[in-house]
C-alpha cells in the first residue's frame, strides 16, 4: 500500500484476454463501478493504471497476468469428492463452478468427472492470462474519513449502511 490520499473512483471497465473479444463489460449492467484505493480491492496491475487519472479520462491498459488474477500453478489441479460439490448441478469438463471451501467459496474449473471424484483446476479461470481493460473514468473524489475506517465506497455504487 502507498502513502497516497484515498479515493474513490468510479468507472466503466469492459476487459479481455488479450487479442479477444470482451469477457465483461461494466455498461451492459448499466452502472460504473464504484472502488476505494488502497485496499486491494481490485487487481494490483488496474489499480496502479486508475490512480492518478482525472475524470473523463478514456485509455487502454494492457495487465500482465503477474498483475492480475497470478500465473497459473499446474500444482492446482486437485481430486475432489464429488459431495463437496453443490446439488443439482451437471458436472461436466469445461464448466466453472463455485466450490464451498474454508476459505469461502471460490471458483474452479471441471477437467474430468469421475464416478465420485471430479479432477478440478483450482486455478482462478483468469490466471495466467495477460489482461486487456478499456477504461473510462467517471467520477474521482477523496475518500471520507468514514470511507477509510470502513475499508470500502459509500454513496453511489459503494455500500450502503
Ligand atoms: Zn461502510
Amino acid at each position: 500500500m502507498s502513502d497516497a490520499p484515498q479515493q474513490v473512483i468510479r468507472f466503466h471497465y469492459s476487459v479481455a484476454e488479450v487479442g479477444q473479444a470482451p469477457i465483461e463489460d461494466s455498461r451492459k449492467n448499466g452502472q460504473p463501478i464504484t472502488m476505494l484505493t488502497g485496499v486491494g480491492g481490485i487487481i494490483p496491475g488496474l489499480e496502479k493504471a486508475l490512480v492518478g487519472k482525472a475524470a473523463g479520462a478514456r485509455f487502454e491498459v494492457t495487465v500482465p497476468a503477474a498483475e492480475a488474477y497470478g500465473e497459473r500453478n499446474e500444482a492446482a489441479i486437485q481430486r475432489v469428492p464429488k459431495k463437496h460439490f453443490p446439488n443439482g448441478v451437471s458436472l461436466r469438463p469445461g464448466l466453472t463452478v463455485m466450490l464451498p471451501t474454508q476459505h469461502g467459496p471460490r471458483p474452479v474449473t471441471v477437467l474430468k468427472v469421475g464416478m465420485s471424484v471430479v479432477d478440478c483446476d483450482l486455478n482462478h479461470p483468469m490466471a495466467g492470462k495477460d489482461l486487456a481493460f478499456a477504461i473510462e473514468i467517471v467520477e474521482v473524489r477523496a475518500a471520507s474519513a468514514e470511507e477509510i475506517a470502513h475499508g470500502h465506497a459509500h454513496g453511489e455504487g459503494g455500500h450502503h449502511h
